[in-house]
């Protein structure tokens, strides 16, 4: 069986890659998401198991210094620890299925010395719209908010490192972007998946 695509994705928090993601998600059933181990705490909506695996700052670390380490990556972003588990990642690739993280630029930079995944950067259309957006969805505190505008423009910075730069403008144009990116390399992954069959005429 061919093994599954690592498909890395990282924005600029309250770019709405989260909204991106979930719709190119549910139109994919053979995309998997990557459920990331954080030691921040959970948005009002967020589950256990779905969004995150939400743990406290002791357990991040003893399942980070694991011998192999527990996380294919981590990082700190934003004040909080961020991990992937490597265990749920090597299982999901395994079964062939395509393989969704959602991770930072730090993230990324790892991942990309580990393995071969496809990268994407996402990134709003302006920060004022990225700013407003962020405010709008009203999550964070006025201290967490500044934080994560401020390190927008640092991220900002890295998205030439990344394969495709895609721009969430229009929402549904930015989802259709993403699925064109992931049919493109599931076929230039997996040519036997296209369809080569000479018609009889
Ligand atoms: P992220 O996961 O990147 O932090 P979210 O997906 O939570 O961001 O989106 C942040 C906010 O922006 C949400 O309120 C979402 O509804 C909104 N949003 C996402 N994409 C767009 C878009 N293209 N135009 C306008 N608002 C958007
Ligand atoms: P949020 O707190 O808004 O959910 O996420 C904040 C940032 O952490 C985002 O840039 C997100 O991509 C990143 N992130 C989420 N999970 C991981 C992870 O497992 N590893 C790394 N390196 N970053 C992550």
């Amino acid at each position: 069986m061919a093994e599954g695509i690592l498909l890395v994705i990282s924005a600029p928090s309250g770019c709405g890659k989260t909204t991106i993601l979930k719709k190119v998600m549910a139109a994919n059933s053979g995309l998997a998401f990557s459920v990331s181990h954080t030691t921040r705490q959970p948005r009002q909506g967020e589950a256990d198991g779905t969004d995150y695996h939400f743990v406290t700052k002791e357990q991040f670390i003893a399942l980070r210094d694991q011998q192999p380490s527990g996380f294919l990556e981590w990082a700190e972003v934003h004040g909080n620890f961020y991990g992937t588990s490597r265990q749920e990642v090597e299982a999901l690739l395994a079964a062939g299925k395509d393989v969704v993280l959602d991770i930072d630029i730090q993230g990324a930079d790892q991942v990309r010395t580990n393995a071969d995944p496809v990268t994407v950067f996402i990134s709003p259309p302006t920060l004022a719209e990225l700013e407003r957006r962020l405010r709008g969805r009203g999550t964070e505190s006025s201290e967490d908010l500044a934080v994560r505008l401020a390190n927008a423009k640092k991220e900002m910075a890295a998205a030439e490192k990344y394969q495709y730069l895609l721009v969430n403008d229009e929402l549904d144009q930015a989802v259709r972007d993403l699925q064109a990116i992931l049919t493109t390399e599931r076929r230039r992954r997996n040519p036997v998946q296209v369809n080569r069959t000479v018609p009889r005429l």
